[in-house]
């Protein structure tokens, strides 16, 4: 069988592929999880007050990726969008469902977002990445008015009942908050007046 066209993307490196369902613009595409890894739900923007932030484990996301679209995937898990070492973004889980990614009551008022990087040496999140994520969170932030702040831009392992390493000592959180309030700075700036 041919590989998906956002196979084809993951593994060419090309991202140009638009024209998609997502719901954040920038995102290169909407990849649909499996059915069987997120529970649809119609939750309303007063439904949703945090960010989870996690780490796949490994610099490729395509193995993320292919894991939430498939309904092979044994844990059932997914996450809302999926941010590679490029700051590639895609979304694979609507907003207004739950994905399954941080426990059944974080994950009801929760957007989980998946970064490519693990806590190897030289599989650090990148630049690109960090800055590409403070958008999207900024982004979701003035959506669903979440505000920009640790109580409610948490890690994985912040709300975990079990221990898990994530986004563990290689996130950067204060560089990371940092980044996303400068966002919300430039995109309120407002326009100059030209005389
Ligand atoms: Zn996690």
């Amino acid at each position: 069988m041919a590989k998906p066209w956002w196979k084809r993307a993951l593994d060419s490196g090309h991202y140009a592929r638009r024209g998609h369902s997502a719901e954040y613009i920038w995102a290169e595409g909407f990849v649909p999880a499996a059915t069987t890894n997120f529970t649809e739900s119609n939750r309303s923007p007063a439904d949703i007050d945090r960010v989870v932030i996690h780490i796949t484990g490994g610099v490729n996301i395509s193995s993320a990726v292919s894991t939430f679209a498939t309904s092979e995937n044994a844990n059932r898990t997914s996450s809302h969008y999926v941010v590679g070492q490029d700051g590639e973004v895609y979304q694979m889980v609507k907003e207004k469902d739950r994905a399954h990614h941080a426990g059944s009551s974080a994950n009801r008022r929760s957007i989980g977002i998946e970064h490519g990087a693990s806590n190897r040496s030289g599989e650090s999140p990148t630049d690109i990445q960090y800055w590409s994520s403070a958008v999207l969170v900024r982004y979701l932030c003035n959506k669903y008015a979440i505000p920009l702040d640790r109580t409610h831009i948490l890690g994985h392992q912040e709300i975990a009942t079990t221990n898990h390493n994530c986004p563990g000592p290689n996130w950067d959180w204060a560089g990371y908050m940092q980044k996303i309030r400068l966002c919300h700075h430039f995109t309120s700036l407002p326009l100059p007046v030209m005389l």
